[in-house]
């Protein structure tokens, strides 16, 4: 983000896009300033949707339209004075005659009108690739409440039995959901070689399996090639020449920031593709604000600059700008890329930065832990894991990001883990967070003072990590400390078995020289063997995770 000068003057401020931004910043401008005129144009039918919520209609968890509208330009304008305009497609802005001029689709005729402060957020598009097909009856996207409405019809109107979802972010994986909650057959066709692409693949394999286990068909690492008229249907064809039929298509695979208008203006884009902005959302161009999924943004972490099409920073970013507009001191801290995707009864999330990203960027200075707690202590009825991954720096404990999925409690952890990052906190703050608890909720030590715990073992020295990248190549001597009953079930290949409990009568099994690498079912007993094996003199490293995570990483080894 780059710093520009000049502010607008509020007095008429003109407002491009009515929906998590726009709506947000003109909602805060009025608020915040009594006197100024405001409109708010829309090309769509409707201002103030949620977006977010157009799977769930399609799915019929919605039932009603109305529910999606959240305000309609008449409570806009009895309860807040703002006037707002839909079917009102923005052209043209003239930046040094602070003009835009404006198409009434209903009419077709062109206007123009003028402001003090323009703003614009006009959100992202769906990708449609120029693939051979693409245009071909049957293939949607999901970003209005149009859009959704033709799902349904075409769901009602023919006999549909079968989907092909392209994109297993988290807009493809709610639509795999609803479209089998409709009972279609659905295929996820995902280019990445994983579903949820912002989380790390041995996290995100376990939604996969959770998807192939509720009957989703996930085809990894093949991208749509083409699209071909059936019969009746359609046929999908794939890079690796699969071919997969489907009565309904639904394209999923991102976004692309709407900036032909900010450019055509005379604002400067970022190297991401998104508008430019500084901290208070200004544009290049004075008098010129923009906000949501249409900008570039700082992550808060890494520095990096990148698109983030997420409704929580879109609304922060319209409050802060119109804030700005009115004469406020506001400013947008950056993002930390806190997300969610909940699909067939499982949730990931996630916040701050991968380990891709990291390593992406070059960051060596970090490490990372995993385990399995628990959401709620085990004796209380019906507690389900959370697989959870740390990362964090090495060299003072800085927290970098956490990862989660599991059936329950992983919005909560993700949550406080989000907040301690952006106050810049440590595994150690991590280790003494006091949250929540009673046997429904939680355990005394939360599965985030775990996480932190374990760092903090680490930050200290007390235990050393392996990465379980090298178990092939490492001369290190394997223990298994589980019973021998867990160990018959399935070991890491070379493992010996001691068990925890044989340890201290059978140290001389084990090597001086040599490294040992120990584990368990999730960490916690070879955490004990370590600290037992260090005091015993022995070089010791802990497999973190267990064999939890062994199993994630040898399935992402064996293709999935
Ligand atoms: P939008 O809310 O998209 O609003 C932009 C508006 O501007 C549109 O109505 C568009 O028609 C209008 N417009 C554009 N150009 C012009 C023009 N020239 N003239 C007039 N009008 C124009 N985010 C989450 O955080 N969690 C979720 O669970 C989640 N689920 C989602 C599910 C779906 C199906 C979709 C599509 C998005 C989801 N999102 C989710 C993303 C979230 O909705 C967006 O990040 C957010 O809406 C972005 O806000 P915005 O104001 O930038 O753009």
């Amino acid at each position: 983000m780059s710093h520009h000068g000049g502010r607008g003057r509020a007095r008429k401020l003109l407002i491009v896009g009515g929906v998590a931004g726009g709506a947000s910043a003109a909602a805060r401008a009025r608020r915040m300033d009594e006197d100024c005129e405001i409109i708010v144009f829309d090309r769509g039918p409707h201002v103030s949707f949620a977006n977010c919520g157009l799977p769930y209609f399609v799915g019929e968890v919605i039932q009603d339209e109305k529910e999606l509208l959240i305000a309609t330009p008449e409570l806009f304008r009895k309860r807040f004075n703002i006037e707002v305009r839909t079917r009102s497609d923005v052209v043209r802005v003239d930046a040094k005659a602070r003009q835009i001029t404006v198409r009434d689709l209903e009419s077709g005729k062109e206007y123009v009108e003028s402001y003090d402060s323009l703003l614009l957020s006009p959100g992202a598009q769906p990708i449609r690739p120029p693939l051979p097909g693409i245009d071909l009856p049957g293939i949607f996207v999901v970003r209005t409440i149009p859009d959704s409405r033709k799902i349904r019809s075409w769901l009602s109107d023919r006999d549909v039995s079968s989907a092909v979802v392209i994109g297993g972010g988290f807009i493809g994986l709610e639509m795999a959901e609803n479209l089998q909650r409709r009972g279609l057959a659905v295929t996820v066709l995902e280019a990445a070689n994983q579903v949820m692409p912002p989380v790390d693949p041995e996290v995100a394999i376990v939604f996969q399996h959770h998807l192939e286990e509720r009957g989703v068909n996930v085809e990894l690492g093949d991208a749509v090639a083409a699209f071909e008229q059936r019969e009746q249907g359609l046929m999908v064809s794939t890079g690796s020449g699969k071919r997969v039929p489907a009565d309904l298509v639904v394209l999923a695979i991102g976004v692309r920031p709407e900036t032909a208008l900010a450019k055509a203006a005379g604002c400067t884009l970022g190297e991401s593709g998104g508008i430019d902005v500084d901290e208070h959302m200004r544009t290049s161009v004075p008098g010129i604000w923009a906000v949501g999924d249409a900008v570039e943004v700082r992550r808060a972490v890494s520095g990096a600059e990148l698109v983030l099409p997420l409704a929580g920073p879109a609304n922060r970013q319209g409050r802060i700008a119109a804030d700005d507009i009115v004469g406020r001191q506001a400013s947008f801290r950056g993002v930390q890329g806190t997300s969610v995707c909940g699909a067939f009864d499982m949730v990931v999330a996630m916040t701050g930065c991968s380990e891709k990203s990291l390593r992406r960027n070059g960051m060596s200075d970090y490490e990372r832990v995993y385990l399995h707690p628990g959401h709620h202590v085990g004796y209380y009825p019906g507690a389900t894991p959370i697989h959870l991954k740390l990362l964090f720096r090495r060299s003072d404990g800085l927290i970098l990001g956490a990862q989660a999925v599991g059936s329950h409690g992983i919005a909560r952890r993700i949550d406080v883990i989000s907040m301690a990052i952006q106050k810049e906190g440590t595994v150690f703050d991590l280790e003494e967070a006091e949250l929540c608890y009673a046997p429904q909720f939680g355990a005394a030590k939360d599965p985030v003072n775990l996480a932190g715990m374990i760092a903090a073992n680490v930050m200290r020295g007390d235990l050393k990590l392996a990465r379980w990248e090298e178990l092939g190549q490492t001369a290190a001597q394997i223990i298994d400390v589980r019973s021998p009953a867990e160990f018959e079930k399935g070991a890491i290949p070379g493992a010996v078995n001691i068990p925890l409990e044989e340890l201290r009568e059978r140290l001389d099994e084990l090597s001086d020289d040599r490294e040992v690498w120990v584990y368990c079912q999730v960490g916690q007993r070879a955490y004990y063997a370590t600290r037992l094996l260090i005091q015993h003199g022995k070089q010791v490293r802990n497999l973190p995770g267990g064999y939890t995570t062994y199993q994630n990483f040898a399935a992402l080894r064996a293709g999935g």
